[in-house]
């Protein structure tokens, strides 16, 4: 008599507090690009696997001991590339690099052309790739609203 089961005496190994939600997502390999005149520089969360150095060596990268990053100088292409390897990485969909330069919508893409690297949401790319005779009365009164 007298003992009420579990009423005063704590007990620590049953008092855990839930575990903390799993966010370890630390196995997800994330990556930062920089894009500028010298050329392209990926800076990896951690050492990247074998297949995605096969696949950095395959796009001409170079791995940069001293500063730590894969870098190329060909800048052609680099968008290209990158949405593959988000691709390979499972980082889900690739993120806007910037709002388009051309109509201001939030999801721009870096769209190589050459020396440049403007940057446009799907749409217009589309658009500036496709000079299709319909298009032009769109492209005209964009122009002007752009300031083009
Ligand atoms: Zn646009």
């Amino acid at each position: 008599m007298g003992r009420e089961a579990g009423s005063v005496t704590p007990n620590p190994a049953g008092a855990r507090p839930a575990p903390a939600p799993t966010s370890e997502v630390s196995t997800v390999l994330t990556f930062k690009h920089a894009i500028d005149r010298r050329g392209v520089e990926l800076r990896f969360s951690e050492k990247p696997d074998e297949r995605i150095r096969a696949m950095l060596k395959a796009n001409g990268f170079r791995w940069a001991p001293s500063a730590g990053v894969w870098w190329r100088r060909r800048i052609e292409g680099t968008a290209d590339f990158l949405d593959a390897l988000r691709k390979a990485l499972f980082v889900g969909p690739p993120r806007p690099d910037g709002p388009c330069w051309r109509c201001k919508a939030p999801a721009g893409f870096f769209r190589p052309r050459g020396a440049a690297t403007p940057v446009y949401c799907d749409a217009c790319d589309a658009i500036l790739n496709t000079p299709d005779p319909t298009d032009l009365a769109y492209e005209d009164a964009c122009a002007r609203a752009c300031g083009l």
